[in-house]
């Protein structure tokens, strides 16, 4: 390829992946490009088994030329994500039309040593390989989603609240000696919200937030299309915005976290605490539990208990998600799928007090995710496509 067509590789291959199946000719209409340079440019990418031709003809409006639509080749490379979570590992393959493979569960153990969560990583990531007959030069790379916080140009998983002992781990270093590919670093929220902007609900928002809840809080940050980690890759610990005054001891070591008030097992803890201390509450009846399916039941009963500790929950976490949208004007706030655990009648204070909270009138646009248990290495394995097409 003649050396001044190369600039024109990336914008031609991402409209490739991003409007399949499209002519040159449409690609030209799209981009300026000279139609002769984009059949030179898709010439390589169909030489290299990244593109092909569908057999299909456009012929649009009916009149003009007759034109081959082109595609992406499934097994031109692949992806891989793998997540690490206290109680278990999960890894996933993609595909270049961007399909998810198989993905593929192995359980932890608790206090599991670090060099033994690592050879499972690595197992749980081959056997994914082996059993899809990945060859080794199509695969891309890995993206690794770690919990807590890490050192993207050293590798490196720094530190997690949720998991100790995982601390200053050279996950990049392990992982590329075991696989022999690239390994890239991601923590979990980054991961969700890529994942969302990639292949879910905010496929295509350029402005889009993604607020992870359950036993943890924290925010995925995408601004103007680009994943947002900051200086030191820790941005959006929403979580841990703390409360003048409060005492709840938190897992980062600090005190008065919203994670530490607000979370589910903050939610649950509290009731426990209160039932415990002889108040008054429908929990106490033999049908109710004080699990959040319990607490959520006697909340939409009016029980006062249960009102006192969901009203508090309420008041944060939309205290919280409102300054987070003042702060980034988001055009869509996604919300983690354990958000609806928390029953209708808060999601309608919620939503309700975070309306309130914004200025000028402004009315927030929320979505409960719709992804599953897949969400974080989908995301560690979008990462790596990202990448791919950037850098083409
Ligand atoms: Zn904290």
């Amino acid at each position: 390829m003649k050396n001044k067509n190369k600039r024109y590789k990336k914008p031609v291959l991402n409209l490739i992946y991003s409007k399949q199946p499209i002519s040159r000719i449409r690609i030209g209409e799209i981009t300026g490009i000279r139609l002769a340079t984009i059949t030179e440019v898709t010439r390589e990418f169909l030489k290299n088994g990244l593109v092909k031709e569908t057999g299909k003809i456009s012929n649009r409006r009916g009149v003009g030329r007759k034109e081959k639509l082109l595609e992406m080749i499934p097994e031109g490379k692949y992806f891989l994500g793998c997540e690490l979570m206290p109680s278990c590992i999960r890894a996933l393959a993609l595909n270049l039309k961007g399909e998810i493979l198989k993905l593929k569960t192995v359980p932890l153990s608790k206090g599991e040593k670090t060099s033994a969560i690592l050879s499972k990583a690595s197992s749980v990531v081959s056997s994914l390989i082996e059993e899809l007959k990945i060859p080794g030069k199509k695969i891309y790379g890995l993206g690794f989603v770690d919990p807590g916080i890490i050192d993207v140009e050293k590798g490196i998983s720094v530190f997690s609240a949720i998991m100790p002992g995982w601390k200053n781990v050279p996950v990049k270093k392990f992982l590329e000696e075991k696989l022999g590919f690239n390994v890239f670093l991601i923590n979990t929220s980054q991961a969700k919200v890529l994942a969302e902007h990639s292949f879910g609900r905010g496929k295509g928002v350029d402005n889009v937030i993604f607020v992870e809840y359950g036993e943890g809080i924290s925010c995925g940050i995408i601004s103007e299309k680009t994943l947002i980690g900051g200086y030191k890759e820790i941005a959006g610990e929403m979580g841990h915005f703390n409360f003048p005054g409060r005492n709840e001891k938190c897992k980062c070591g600090s005190k008065g976290c919203l994670e530490a008030i607000a979370s589910l097992p903050a939610i649950e803890n509290k009731t426990r605490k209160y039932l415990g201390a002889g108040e008054e509450s429908l929990m106490k009846e033999k049908d109710f539990s004080p699990g959040i399916a319990g607490i959520v039941d006697a909340f939409e009963r009016n029980d006062r208990l249960a009102v006192n500790v969901m009203e508090e929950t309420s008041l944060l976490l939309s205290f919280c998600v409102a300054n987070v949208i003042k702060l980034l004007n988001p055009e869509l706030v996604i919300l983690d799928r354990n958000f609806s655990k928390l029953g209708k009648k808060f999601w309608e204070i919620f939503i309700g007090r975070v309306n309130d909270n914004l200025m000028y009138g402004e009315k927030a646009k929320f979505r409960i995710s719709d992804m599953g248990e897949e969400q974080a290495s989908l995301g560690g394995a979008a990462l790596l496509l990202q990448n791919f097409l950037k850098k083409s």
